[in-house]
């Protein structure tokens, strides 16, 4: 049978139930699981058998979404996690520790900025942070002996970026370091960053996975391809893992080493599992994402091409605008659509982006993105508020930039909603 297509994949993989078992994918709701002898569970602590036995390890209902997930980047194994961060977190500690050097876009959502920059700093982290323009010349030079990965978003939250994975894919390979990347905005549907080089994916689900903005989790998915072994680097991955009875990752699951190891070890030591409820909410989401992602598109680039042909509103940035500078990046690796997030500028700075925001009326305040209802939200008076404006410009974020998510209602809908709250400006 030929390979399915992402919309089959978002209904079937997974889960498949065999004669009279429940046709959607159950919660099972328990921390624990039942054996009927010492050596079963003996097995199992020593990663011989494959089962279950504590749900801050592993879950039926968690898996299932996992290998959905998986199966939709096409990548060989995934693991979720409570929240985004968590999984932003996972993908660089499950590979470095203190003493390391990573390389990072500077284009990347604040909250994993904070976490790289001031928390795993904390930790013994050294990050180097680089612009996602940067040539492969000047990224090549970044590199250091003890490097040990370039982490970057495929498409930026809030400065919608778009990255050129080939370029830091090839920066990271000559280096043997995998690419780590943030797929949460195009979500597989729109891009597929495995093959375009990329080794590791990660997201935060609670954006369109979710959709329905009822669940914080996050996942991180494994390629495969890279080859931990090539080097000395990855020691975690290579020799005995003292914490479990000397196993060597590499040699005992081969493709599957780097989400086996972030499961045995990470899990197990901090925890960070999504709650199986949340699970099944996500598996929800997941069932219509290609709609609702074809709908957020259509929506959004109606919406900024409404938005750049107003006389009211100073700037557009939107990848999929003929007049972005990354609109060439974005056809060529997502040639079906970006996302539904447009930011742009309201001639009359604070005054009248406040006055704006107040005055939409289908369109919620939130601190959301990636929800099927749209929603704004105005960094400067919020999430920025106690910057001042020489700050808010050296962290790109000008005093009059608003993030519109563009939701799936009807865009007509959604652009009366706009121009009547621009009239009032
Ligand atoms: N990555 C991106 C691109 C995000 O936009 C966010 C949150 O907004 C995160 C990671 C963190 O995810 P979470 O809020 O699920 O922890």
């Amino acid at each position: 049978m030929k390979e399915q297509h992402i919309e089959t994949k978002c209904l079937h993989s997974g889960y498949d139930p065999k004669n009279g078992e429940p046709r959607v994918l159950p919660i099972y709701q328990s921390t624990t699981y039942r054996y009927e002898s010492s050596e079963a569970m003996a097995r199992l602590f020593d990663l011989k058998d494959e089962g279950y036995f504590y749900t801050r390890l592993q879950n039926p209902t968690n898996d299932a979404v996992a290998a959905k997930i998986a199966a939709l980047e096409g990548g060989v194994m995934a693991v979720l996690t409570s929240s985004g961060q968590a999984a932003s977190f996972y993908s660089v500690f499950n590979i470095a520790g203190a003493g390391d050097h990573i390389i990072a876009s500077s284009a990347i959502y604040g909250g994993t900025f904070n976490l790289f920059s001031v928390t795993m700093k904390k930790l013994g982290f050294d990050f180097t942070f680089v612009s996602p323009d940067i040539t492969l010349e000047e990224l090549n030079k970044e590199f250091k002996p003890n490097t040990k990965a370039v982490f970057a978003e495929v498409l930026s939250n809030p400065s919608l970026a778009v990255l050129d994975i080939e370029k830091f894919a090839a920066a990271a390979h000559a280096h043997d370091v995998p690419l780590i990347v943030d797929n949460t905005f195009p979500t597989p549907v729109n891009c597929r960053p495995f093959e375009f080089g990329a080794d590791i994916v990660t997201h935060s689900t609670t954006k369109y996975m979710d959709g329905h903005a009822t669940s914080v989790g996050g996942v991180i998915i494994d390629s495969g391809n890279f080859d931990w072994e090539k080097t000395d680097k990855f020691p975690g991955l290579t020799t005995p893992d003292e914490s479990y009875h000397g196993i060597t990752y590499t040699k005992q699951f081969g493709k599957e080493a780097y989400i086996r190891k972030a499961v045995a070890q990470l899990m197990r030591d901090l925890g960070s599992i999504p709650a199986p409820q949340n699970c099944f909410l996500l598996n929800l989401g997941l069932e219509t994402l290609p709609l609702r992602i074809e709908r957020h598109c259509k929506n959004a680039v109606k919406v900024a091409e409404y938005l750049e042909n107003n006389d009211k509103i100073a700037w557009v940035n939107y990848p999929g605008l003929k007049s972005n500078k990354y609109y060439d990046l974005a056809k060529k690796y997502m040639p079906n659509g970006t996302s539904g997030v447009i930011s742009f500028g309201i001639k009359g700075g604070r005054a009248a982006a406040t006055k704006f925001q107040d005055s939409l009326k289908l369109a919620s305040i939130a601190t959301h993105v990636a929800d099927c209802r749209t929603c704004i939200l105005y960094p400067a008076g919020t999430t920025h508020r106690q910057l001042t404006d020489e700050q808010l410009i050296a962290c790109g974020v000008p005093d009059d930039l608003l993030r519109l998510s563009v939701g799936i209602e009807n865009v007509e809908d959604i652009i009366d909603d706009i121009e009547q709250a621009l009239s009032l400006v």
